[in-house]
C-alpha cells in the first residue's frame, strides 16, 4: 500500500540482498529458520495462496516479520484485488464470546471497549480505514447514531454497499485518498499488519485527525495467535513491544495498549503527542520474542504432523473451524479432508475451499475431527460436543507462550 522497500546488494555477494527491517529500517535483521517443508500460506480473507514466506527478526526493534520483497508485494496485491471478506459466512463478521464487554460481533466488542475508555460526544466524524463491507461502520452507527461516517478501501468493491449504510457520508478508495476535512476518530482494524511502513502510514493518517481526535488500532497478537505466521499478507506479526514502538516512532502517544480486550488481538488507542516533540524513540527490548517465534515454528510443525497422522487414521475426516488455522490445515493435508466443522451459525451450510462447513450435530457418526487450535480452545469445544459421536484429536503441547 506504500512504497516498496529498498533492496540493496551486500558487499560480499551481489545475489544476496541485505534484508532491512520494514519497521525501523535497521539492517540488524536475522532470518528465522523454519525447518522442514515451508509452511503453506493462507490469505487474510481465508483463501489458499501459492508461495512461501521468508521470516525475519529485527535485533533492533524485536519485530517478527516477513521479508517484504517485490514477490511478497505482488502476492499481497493479488490477494487484495480479489478480497472476499468473511466469505465463509456471506460477509457476516466473526462473533466473539464472553469478553468483559459481552459477546457479539467482533467490531461491536472492539467499539464498546473504545467507548469505555474515551468519552465520545454525541456528534462527530469517523473514518474507518480498511472498512471492507462496512461491519465496523454498522456497529459504530448503532452506538453513536448522529455521527457522520466515512469508509476507505483500496478498491471500489464495496463502494455501493458502504454508501448505503445508515450514517455513512463518504467512501474513499485508493491507498492514500484525498480526504474531505478532518476526523474525530480514525479506526484501523486489521490494517497495520499489512503495511510495509506502518509508522510512516500512522504519522500521515494522524494528520487527518481533529484537535482532540483519536486513532483506534486493532491487530493480531502473535503472542496469543501463532497461526498468524501463515497469514500470507500480514508482513508484521505484532506483539505489544513492536506495536508500541511503531506508535512511538509515528510521533503519537499511547493512551491504551491491551492484549486483554479482544481474544488474540492487540487493541490500542492513540492520540497526537502533546508537548514532547523531538523525543528520541528507543526500541523496546524483547530478546525473548525471537525464541518465542522459533518455538511457534516448532509448534506449527507439530500440529501439521499430528494432523497428517489423524487424517491417516480413519475417515470420514474433518477439521474444526473455518478460519485461517482450518484453511491452513486443509492445505497441508491436501486431499485428505472431507469437511470442516464450525459452531458459528453464520458459517454452517456454506463452504470453504469447496468443502462443506458442518455444524457439530451434523458430523457423520464415528468421524474423526482434528482441532488445530490451542489446548484450552480444544477442551472447550470437546466439552460442548461431549454427547456427540465424534472422535476428536488435538495437539497436547499446543499452548501459546
Ligand atoms: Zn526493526
Amino acid at each position: 500500500m506504500s512504497r516498496r522497500l529498498p533492496v540493496r546488494s551486500s558487499p560480499s555477494s551481489t545475489s544476496d540482498p541485505v534484508n532491512r527491517c520494514h519497521i525501523c529500517g535497521s539492517s540488524n535483521v536475522d532470518k528465522l529458520p523454519q525447518d522442514g517443508t515451508p509452511f503453506r500460506l493462507v490469505s487474510s480473507d481465508v483463501q489458499p495462496v501459492d508461495g512461501a514466506a521468508e521470516y525475519l527478526f529485527c535485533g533492533n526493534c524485536s519485530a517478527v516479520q516477513k521479508a517484504v520483497t517485490p514477490q511478497w508485494q505482488a502476492m499481497a496485491n493479488r490477494i487484495y484485488a480479489n478480497y472476499d471478506i468473511n466469505h465463509q459466512s456471506l460477509g457476516a463478521e466473526p462473533m466473539v464470546f464472553d469478553t468483559a464487554k459481552g459477546s457479539g460481533p467482533r467490531s461491536l466488542i472492539l467499539l464498546r471497549n473504545f467507548l469505555d475508555k474515551v468519552d465520545l460526544p454525541e456528534t462527530g466524524r469517523l473514518l474507518d480505514f480498511g472498512c471492507s463491507n462496512g461491519n465496523l461502520l454498522k456497529s459504530f452507527h448503532g452506538l453513536r447514531p448522529a455521527w457522520r461516517l466515512s469508509g476507505q478501501e483500496l478498491f471500489d468493491t464495496w463502494r455501493d454497499t458502504v454508501l448505503a449504510l445508515p450514517g455513512v457520508e463518504a467512501f474513499y478508495s485508493g491507498a492514500e485518498p484525498s480526504y474531505d476535512g478532518t476526523f474525530d476518530v480514525i479506526s484501523l482494524s486489521h490494517v497495520l499488519e499489512h503495511l510495509q511502513d506502518p509508522a510512516a502510514f500512522l504519522k500521515r493518517i494522524a494528520c487527518r485527525l481533529s484537535d482532540r481526535g483519536r486513532i483506534l488500532i486493532a491487530s493480531p497478537n502473535l503472542r496469543q495467535n501463532p497461526i498468524d505466521l501463515v497469514n500470507a499478507d500480514h508482513c508484521t506479526h505484532f506483539e505489544e513491544h513492536s506495536l508500541s514502538y511503531v506508535i512511538d516512532k509515528a510521533g503519537l502517544s499511547t493512551e491504551l495498549l491491551s492484549s486483554r480486550l479482544l481474544p488474540k488481538e492487540l487493541v490500542a488507542i492513540v492520540a497526537p503527542r502533546r508537548g514532547q516533540e523531538g523525543r528520541s524513540v528507543q526500541p523496546t527490548d524483547s530478546a525473548d520474542a525471537k525464541e518465542r517465534c522459533l518455538f511457534y515454528f516448532r509448534l506449527l510443525e507439530e500440529v501439521r504432523k499430528a494432523g497428517r497422522a489423524a487424517a491417516a487414521e480413519k475417515r470420514p475426516f474433518g477439521i474444526m473451524g473455518s478460519s485461517i488455522a482450518a484453511c491452513w490445515m486443509n492445505l497441508e493435508l491436501a486431499g485428505a479432508v472431507d469437511f470442516f466443522v464450525d459452531e458459528d451459525p453464520d458459517r454452517v451450510g456454506h463452504q470453504l475451499t469447496g468443502l462443506p462447513i458442518l455444524p457439530p450435530a451434523e458430523v457423520p457418526p464415528g468421524s474423526l475431527v482434528f482441532i488445530p487450535m490451542s489446548v484450552p480452545v480444544a477442551e472447550k469445544i470437546m466439552a460442548r460436543c461431549r454427547e456427540l459421536p465424534i472422535d476428536f484429536r488435538f495437539v497436547a503441547s499446543n499452548r501459546p507462550v
